[in-house]
C-alpha cells in the first residue's frame, strides 16, 4: 500500500508490520481450517494477547498498550486478511466490551475487569441484541429487576459473538421496557453466575471460526457495583460503544478486501483464457482497477473516523460512512474475486469462497447497512433542519 508512509506514523508503520507478519504466519494458514470445522481459535485468542494487541486502546493503568482506534484499526485491518473470523473475536472483546469498560466503566470495574482481559486469560462478550431487538435496540426486553439494592436479571440475548466462550460479559437490560431507551442499563456479569446459560448457535455463512451464541437469564443476581454507569445510562453507553467500534468494522471490512484484491491479482496473472493470462483483457483488469480503488477509499474513510474518534471530535457519521461504505466495498470486492476465479471459485477450499461468506456480516452486525444510511441521512438532512 504505496500511501501507508505518508498516512500512518513510525509508529503505526511497526504495529502493522508486526501484526502482518504474524497474521501472515500464523493467522493464515489455519483459517480455512478453522472455518471449515467452526472451531474457536484459542492460540490466535492467546497469540493475540501474546503480541499485546488485546491492549490497544486501552489505558496503561488497567495493563493496556494505551494508544486508541487508529491502533486498533491498523491490528484489524491485517487480522481480517488473513483469518477474518479472528478478527471478529478480537473486535467484539476489544471494541466492544473493553471499551464499554474501559469508558464508562468506575476504577474499581476497570482495575478488576480489565488487566485479565487484556492478557487473554478470559475471553469478552457484549450482549445487546435479543429475539425481539436487533436494529431496534431500545426495544429489548431482558429485565433487570430490583432486589434489594441489587438487581436480578430475566430474559435472553440472540447473536452474540463469544458469547458461549466469555468470561465476562457486558449486558444490558430494562427497568421497564415502556420506558425504552431511557429504561436501559448496562451491567458486567461474570461467568457462573447462577441462573445463566450460553448456548452455541453454529451453522453460520461465515466467520464461523467465531462462535456466536444465545445467552439465557433466569433470575441472575447482579449486584449493584457491577452496574455499569448511571440506571438509565446504558442505551447511551451502547450506542456510543458501536459509534467508535464501528471504525473497526470497517478496518475489518478492508482487511477482507484486501485479501480479495490480492487473490484476484494472482489469480489473473496466472490463469490462461484464449492463450493469454486472463489478466491481459479489460474486463478483469477493470475489476481489479474498481476494488483497489474502493478498498483504497475505504481505508481512508476510516483513517478518518479513527483520526476522529481518537482526537476526542463527534465522529458518529463518519464511522457510520466508513462502516457503510467498507463493508459494502468488502462485498463487492468478494464477488469480483469469485468471478475473477470462475468455477474455481466456486469451491470450498478456494480462499475467495470464504471471503464472498465472511463478507456478508459486516453488512449486518453493529447496525445494518440500512441503519447506516439512516444515521447519516439524519444527519445531513438535520443540518437542513429537515429531520
Ligand atoms: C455473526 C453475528 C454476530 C453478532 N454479534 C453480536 C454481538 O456480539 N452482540 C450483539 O449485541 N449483537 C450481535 N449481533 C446482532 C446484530 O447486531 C444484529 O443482527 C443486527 O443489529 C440486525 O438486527 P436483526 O438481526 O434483529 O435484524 P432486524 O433489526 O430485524 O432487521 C431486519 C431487516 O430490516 C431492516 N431494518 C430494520 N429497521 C429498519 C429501519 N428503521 N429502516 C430501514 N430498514 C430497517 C434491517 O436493515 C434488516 O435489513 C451479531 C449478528 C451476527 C449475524
Amino acid at each position: 500500500m504505496p500511501q501507508d508512509a505518508l498516512l500512518l506514523t513510525e509508529q503505526e508503520l511497526m504495529l502493522q508490520h508486526t501484526v502482518r507478519e504474524f497474521a501472515d504466519q500464523t493467522l493464515a494458514p489455519r483459517a480455512a481450517e478453522l472455518d471449515e470445522r467452526e472451531e474457536f481459535p484459542w492460540e490466535n485468542f492467546r497469540a493475540l494477547a501474546n503480541l499485546g494487541l488485546l491492549g490497544l486502546g486501552i489505558p496503561e493503568a488497567y495493563g493496556g498498550a494505551g494508544g486508541g482506534f487508529r491502533e486498533s484499526s491498523i491490528a484489524m485491518e491485517e487480522m481480517a486478511r488473513a483469518c477474518a473470523a479472528t478478527s471478529v473475536i478480537y473486535g467484539a472483546h476489544l471494541s466492544l466490551a473493553c471499551q464499554a469498560i474501559a469508558r464508562f466503566g468506575d476504577e474499581a470495574q476497570k482495575r478488576r475487569h480489565l488487566p485479565p482481559l487484556v492478557r487473554g486469560e478470559r475471553v469478552a462478550a457484549f450482549a445487546l441484541s435479543e429475539p425481539g431487538a436487533g436494529s431496534d435496540a431500545a426495544s429489548l426486553a431482558t429485565i433487570a429487576g430490583r432486589s434489594g439494592d441489587d438487581y436480578m436479571l430475566s430474559g435472553s440475548k440472540l447473536f452474540i459473538t463469544n458469547g458461549d466462550v466469555a468470561g465476562t460479559y457486558v449486558v444490558f437490560a430494562t427497568h421497564d421496557p415502556a420506558l425504552r431507551a431511557r429504561g436501559i442499563s448496562c451491567f458486567i456479569m461474570e461467568r457462573g453466575t447462577p441462573g445463566f446459560t450460553a448456548t452455541r448457535q453454529g451453522g453460520k455463512l461465515g466467520m464461523r471460526a467465531s462462535t456466536t451464541a444465545e445467552l439465557l437469564f433466569q433470575d441472575c443476581p447482579v449486584p449493584s457495583e457491577d452496574r455499569v454507569g448511571e440506571e438509565g445510562g446504558g442505551f447511551s453507553i451502547a450506542m456510543q460503544v458501536l459509534e467508535a467500534s464501528r471504525i473497526t468494522i470497517a478496518a475489518q471490512s478492508v482487511g477482507i478486501g484486501r485479501a480479495c484484491l490480492e487473490a484476484a491479482a494472482r489469480y489473473a496473472s496466472q490463469r490462461q483464457a484464449f492463450g493469454q493470462p486472463i489478466a491481459g483483457f479489460q474486463a478483469i483488469q477493470w475489476m481489479i482497477a474498481d476494488t483497489a480503488v474502493e478498498v483504497d477509499a475505504a481505508r481512508l474513510l476510516t483513517r478518518r473516523a479513527a483520526l476522529l474518534k481518537d482526537a476526542g471530535k463527534p465522529h458518529g457519521t463518519e464511522s457510520a460512512m466508513a462502516k457503510l461504505f467498507a463493508s459494502e466495498a468488502a462485498n463487492r470486492a468478494a464477488n469480483r474475486a469469485l468471478q475473477v476465479h470462475g468455477g474455481y471459485g466456486y469451491f470450498r477450499g478456494s480462499a475467495v469462497e470464504r471471503y464472498f461468506r465472511d463478507a456478508r456480516v459486516t453488512e449486518i452486525y453493529e447496525g445494518t447497512s440500512e441503519v447506516q444510511r439512516l444515521i447519516i441521512s439524519r444527519a445531513v438532512l438535520g443540518r437542513l433542519g429537515n429531520v
